[in-house]
């Protein structure tokens, strides 16, 4: 029964998704980097900005052109360019065990790829959104330093409750104030209010519509891999959030795949394993990686790095009536990496339960401790305390010499031929 399924998928052959949502999350993506080049070559103000838990509607109020250095550091990888932009990080001093995104990112700036010359421009501001690690202020200090930009750190105090205090709140918004003041001297614009009320509706529709497709996820077959066709959505909501291409994506994208359940489709021929995935994917190796998965019928119906831009799924929203109080909320509270090991937990429990599935993967990255850490008793509270399969794999996100691919197919196929034991046994 193994053989023959595994059989099924291999005939199907490599998986590749190329749907609608995947064609204009592309073209939109695209926009969004040639817009990087334009103001490479102008010189209209953009500002570097983390992805976790931001306030980048703010920036947009202001016209100021968010740059996410962790998305261009993981399109580098996609396209097998990281290596030789970590290695000559190293040569200045980065140690190896530092956080592959950086020195992408770091070994593409002493590449000359920021200014007039490259594709990114050279920020007017960098705006550390410091959300629990310190690796993001030091790479957003060493950002500056190189750059010759200012550099303004937020601090986020840790969610230590379920809610955070109306201190903790207020704290924020007096910061977030300072922002939109920095901002107003670099653009010369005066602060509209209405404005910053108009992209977060847009932001609102947007993370509506993310959640209704994630939602989807709990058909079967669900109608898209939440963890490796997450990517489609996870560009748009976290780059373009606060825009109306980005509403109205999430607009087409859910009709799309309300259309596919009512099919019956989804992303493989035949969904036989659901699982939920912790940890960012291994971009160098992205398909290959996927495929190792593929071949078992193994959908991801739900993803923690899905989450890292907000966690929206359990009912929070921007607010266009509380503009600056609900940036600073999302900030304290809908933060994936603002929250304590154990709400990890949570998280990951309510998507195994909710979305029905049958094992959570767990891929640990080599250099990044912050999701890395703890994964270890994650994987033994999953499997002892829930009675959950789990399976943990090691890589890297963004460094190719982490990845090795046939150590990595015998521990997923291990994995996968006993769940299909335990299912042929009914147990
Ligand atoms: S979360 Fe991990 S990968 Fe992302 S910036 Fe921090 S250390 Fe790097």
């Amino acid at each position: 029964m193994a053989e023959a399924a595994k059989a099924t998928q291999a005939v199907k052959g490599e998986h590749g998704y190329h749907g609608n949502v995947h064609e204009r999350s592309k073209a939109l993506m695209e926009a969004w980097a040639a817009e990087s080049a334009r103001r490479a070559r102008t010189g209209e103000p953009s500002a570097t900005i983390m992805i976790s838990g931001n306030c980048v509607e703010i920036l947009r109020a202001f016209d100021i052109h968010p740059l996410f250095p962790e998305v261009s550091a993981l399109q580098m990888a996609i396209r097998k360019q990281s290596l030789p932009l970590i290695l000559k990080a190293e040569q200045v001093g980065y140690s190896s065990d530092n956080c592959a995104y950086v020195k992408a990112d770091i070994g593409y700036l002493l590449s000359g790829g920021y200014g007039p010359e490259g594709t990114l421009p050279r920020p007017a501001l960098v705006l550390c959104n410091y959300v629990g690690r310190n690796v993001y202020v030091k790479w957003f200090e060493h950002l500056a330093e190189f750059t010759k930009a200012p550099l303004y750190v937020l601090d986020i105090p840790f969610l230590r409750e379920a809610r955070p205090s109306p201190d903790d709140v207020a704290y924020v918004v007096r910061q977030l104030r300072e922002v939109i003041a920095l901002c107003e001297g670099i653009t010369g614009k005066r602060f509209d209010i209405d404005r910053l009320r108009e992209i977060l509706a847009y932001s609102a529709r947007a993370e509506e519509g993310w959640v209704r497709a994630k939602e989807l996820c709990k058909a079967h077959p669900a109608p898209f891999d939440a963890y490796f066709d997450s990517i489609n959505m996870m560009g748009p909501i976290n780059v373009l959030r606060g825009t109306r291409e980005c509403a109205e994506f999430f607009d087409a994208a859910v009709p799309e795949y309300e259309g596919m359940v009512a099919r019956g489709e989804g992303p493989l021929p035949e969904e036989r394993f659901r699982t939920v995935v912790e940890g960012p994917p291994p971009y160098p190796y992205y398909r290959s990686f996927r495929n190792l998965f593929a071949k078992w019928g193994a959908v991801a119906v739900q993803s923690t790095y899905s989450t890292v831009g907000g966690i929206w799924e359990f009912g929070f929203r921007h607010d266009p009536e509380r503009p600056l109080e609900s940036i600073a909320e999302q900030m304290l509270v809908q933060n994936l990496t603002n929250r304590s090991l154990l709400d990890r937990y949570g998280q990951i429990r309510a998507y195994v339960e909710g979305w029905r599935a049958d094992a959570l993967v767990i891929h640990s990255i080599k250099s990044c401790r912050l999701f890395s850490a703890g994964q270890g008793d994650m994987r033994e509270y999953f499997t002892k305390e829930l009675g959950v399969p789990t399976l943990l794999v090691e890589s890297d996100l963004e460094d190719p010499r982490y990845y090795a691919e046939a150590q990595m197919r015998n521990r997923i196929d291990a994995f996968f031929e006993a769940l299909e034991h335990k299912k042929v046994m009914g147990r």
